[in-house]
């Protein structure tokens, strides 16, 4: 569970962090926030979509990660942690074996 602790620090209104904690609770430990469905939330507008990940990233409630995508099929594969994403070489897509572009990656959260 997210508490409105985590946004001491942030300059948003109490209505947003209500609101953000609200949209948050949704979520489930080990489960990927998309920045942009932040962004898509009913509630919440696009300039406290990036105070919301920071507070979420300086508590340390989630762990980065990059989510690369095949652009020839855009078929999906899989999110790499830090670690991980850092010991990349090569990448092929699991369908198309085309070779993945490691420029070419959206940052995803998962939820600690
Ligand atoms: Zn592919």
């Amino acid at each position: 569970m997210f508490s409105i602790d985590m946004f001491k620090n942030i300059p948003i209104s109490e209505e947003n962090k209500i609101n953000a904690i609200e949209f948050l609770n949704h979520y489930k430990s080990g489960q990927y926030l998309y920045p942009n469905v932040i962004i898509r939330s009913v509630k919440i507008s696009k300039d406290v979509q990036p105070w919301i990940l920071k507070a979420l990233i300086d508590n340390q409630l989630v762990e980065e990660e990059r989510y690369y995508r095949c652009s020839r099929c855009a078929s999906s594969t899989a999110s790499y942690c830090k670690e991980e994403y850092e010991m990349l070489e090569d990448l092929y897509c699991e369908i198309c074996d085309d070779e993945i572009n490691l420029d070419d990656y959206e940052v995803v959260y998962r939820i600690k």
